[in-house]
């Protein structure tokens, strides 16, 4: 991917870029995603924190209620509430990027279909992309690349 991807908020207080390709393209389909974002599923973009630059504005966290008891924070914006980013389990070098945030959404497809025990009916899934019922393993999915930078992250 040589063109960065960018987007925002809807009213334009936030604004961000991402600096390369993503680690990874979740789309979760997880009954806490469904109610957090009051829609079927959502989509993220797993990237290096310090891979996105924030153009304009701050993002304000908002800790969320899990079942696990794992941290997970939403990173919305303080003036119209959109939600652009996540924070799983206290990991502050990765973001989980709302692909929906994107000024051209469509540049990015889910790499993986999770939670899909959960899934809306409806939702018919694409044929080629791995889906699971619940979780995966990224050491079995991710591409070697991708890997050598989420190193990096965890050590
Ligand atoms: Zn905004
Ligand atoms: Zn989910």
């Amino acid at each position: 991917m040589d063109r960065k991807l960018e987007g925002g908020c809807a009213c334009g207080a936030v604004r961000y870029r991402m600096e390369s390709a993503p680690l990874f393209v979740h789309c979760c389909h997880c009954l806490d995603c469904q109610r957090q974002t009051g829609s079927a599923f959502v989509i993220n973009a797993l990237i290096e924190t310090d891979r996105v630059t924030v153009l304009k504005g701050e993002t304000k966290p908002n800790q969320m209620p899990t079942e696990s008891g794992r941290p997970h924070r939403i990173f919305r914006c303080p003036e119209c509430g959109t939600a652009v980013w996540s924070e799983y389990g206290g990991v502050a070098k990765l973001r989980f990027v709302r692909v929906g945030t994107l000024d051209d959404p469509k540049a990015l497809a889910p790499d993986v279909h999770i939670y899909v025990r959960s899934k809306q009916p409806w939702v018919a899934l694409p044929d080629g992309v791995p889906a699971f019922e619940a979780y995966y393993d990224s050491k079995k999915l991710w591409p070697a690349a991708s890997l050598e930078r989420r190193k990096a992250i965890f050590g």
